[in-house]
């Protein structure tokens, strides 16, 4: 494998890890991010996203000489004694207002190169962009001697440096054959088929990708209702699904809904290309439709386990939540699924006390969510009128079931993800509910409040009309 020396433009969780990774494949590498704070914090060794191995190689690249870091392209590009070679651009591409993909974070990032970069350099896009970019980059550039390469990333958050050292397949489109094959190649020790292709298609397949991703879910998801209209069990129906080699286990778990950083942009972006294409994808509309919709089924589920109706109220009801972030794994908050819930939940006056094991009290995103965060469970659950499972933590299952059990005010399990062993909480007294399967009722005499109750500290619930409910959060925007 030939060494390259390139430049990492964005350091989050695409970027960051790249770097490290590159680096770790015996690359060189300078990544630059416009985040001052982060690349000092970087360059002190500090990695502050929730990825395992990430520290680790990060530390390992930079004492090798290999992984630096830059405040500015410009900075990052003097730093070589020799020319870069490769720039990848990781930075963000969120949803625009109109729900296509907003562009003009990596446009302005591509003017800023334009004349900084050494002759022959290669651009090379790894944030997920709408089919088009590679040639609207070529025309932003106006460099006859640049070439611009499509290079899709695929990890998944949680498990970054496994999935960029691991990868399913690596996907690499150009309209120049050389350039396409230059970038192949920083991968050549990776064990992973390689798809050569045109920048165009190279653009589809991550959009593709994700929105099959984003179907199967929601797909699943209804499945799942109709589990419960029917009586059937989820669990035994996906078992017999997954051992269909055509279908597959992976992504058959029914929850909240999905959402994180990508696919809910992915989905959007993807309807609007198609749309600018005169072609109506129903399929994914229908994808994000039943999404939406079982946010608010998980409401109706909680609503009718607390108040044994469906009509009941869930005014100053109050909810212990075990799980903030979109998955588990994972310290992100954007387009979390347990959020959008607790947002619901908020508009329908209930109180929230949350816990979750990435999302410390302290952490600073913590205050802008507008429900209280607990230190532990057994601090959220205590007093609670149900406790609600929102993100698949496999901790929950070890939490000492018998001692939450005599904290809350009602021994209710809403377990949005059918993550616990419905006859583990039984016997610790819960009644419990999940998602396509049958309900196990106890109905075990409530404990009553014996224990004083967590007052949240944001305010006191009264004061909180319904417009105040909606979690503005400050969670990155999502993208
Ligand atoms: P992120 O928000 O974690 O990181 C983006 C970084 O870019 C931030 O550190 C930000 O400070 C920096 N940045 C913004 N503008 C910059 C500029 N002009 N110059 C230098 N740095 C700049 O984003 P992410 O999750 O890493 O996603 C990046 C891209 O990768 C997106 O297009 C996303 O869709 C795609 N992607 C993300 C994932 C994922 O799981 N997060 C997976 C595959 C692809």
């Amino acid at each position: 494998m030939t060494a390259r020396r390139i430049i990492v433009i964005g350091t989050g969780y695409v970027g960051l890890t790249t770097g490290a990774c590159l680096a770790s494949l015996g690359h060189t590498v300078v990544c630059a991010d416009t985040d001052r704070a982060k690349v000092d914090r970087l360059r002190n060794g500090q990695v502050d996203i929730l990825e395992p191995g990430l520290a680790e190689l990060v530390a390992d690249g930079t004492s090798a000489g290999r992984l630096a870091w830059a405040t500015t392209a410009a900075a990052a590009l003097g730093s070589f004694p020799q020319r870069a070679e490769i720039v990848i651009l990781c930075v963000p591409t969120p949803m625009g207002s109109g729900g296509q993909a907003d562009l003009s974070i990596l446009e302005a990032a591509v003017e800023q190169l334009r004349e900084a970069l050494p002759p022959e350099c290669v651009v090379v896009t790894k944030s997920t962009v709408p089919v088009g970019t590679a040639d609207r980059l070529t025309q932003l550039l106006q460099r006859q001697d640049v070439s611009v390469v499509s290079n899709p990333e695929f990890l998944r958050e949680g498990t970054a440096v496994r999935d960029f050292l691991h990868p399913d397949r690596i996907v690499v489109g150009s309209a120049s054959q050389d350039a396409a094959e230059l970038v192949a190649a920083l991968y050549s020790r990776l064990d992973a088929p390689t798809v050569l292709t045109d920048a165009p298609s190279a653009e589809l397949i991550k959009y593709a990708a994700n929105c099959f991703l984003a179907v199967k879910l929601s797909y699943v998801n209804a499945v799942a209702e109709l589990c419960d209209r029917v009586g059937a069990d989820i669990v035994d129906v996906t078992e017999g699904l997954g051992h269909d080699s055509r279908i597959g286990r992976k992504f058959l778990s029914p929850g909240p809904g999905w959402g994180g950083s990508c696919l809910p942009k992915d989905t959007s972006a993807l309807l609007q290309l198609a749309d600018s294409a005169d072609f109506e994808f129903r399929l994914v509309r229908a994808a994000i439709d039943t999404n939406i919709r079982q946010h608010k089924r998980m409401v109706d589920k909680i609503r009718e386990a607390v108040t044994g109706s469906r009509t009941g109220s869930l005014s100053r009801v109050k909810l212990a939540l075990l799980g903030l972030t979109f998955k588990a794994g994972t310290d992100d908050l954007r387009d979390s699924p347990a959020l959008a819930v607790a947002s619901l939940l908020r508009q329908a006056g209930a109180e929230l006390v949350a816990f979750d094991p990435a999302v410390p009290p302290s952490d600073n995103r913590a205050g802008g969510l507008q429900l209280a965060v607990a230190n532990d469970a057994y601090q959220a659950a205590n007093g609670a009128d149900a406790i609600v499972v929102l993100t698949e933590w496999p901790e929950f299952r070890r939490l000492d079931w018998r001692r939450l059990a005599a904290s809350v005010r009602t021994p209710a399990v809403i377990d949005t993800r059918n993550l616990l062993d419905p006859s583990t909480i039984a016997k610790a007294g819960f009644s419990w509910t999940g998602l396509g399967r049958p309900t196990s009722n106890t109905s075990p005499e409530p404990h009553g409040a014996t224990l004083p109750a967590f007052e949240p500290s944001w305010a006191p619930a009264d004061t909180q009309g319904p417009e105040n409910h909606v979690l503005t959060g400050s969670t990155p925007a999502s993208h």
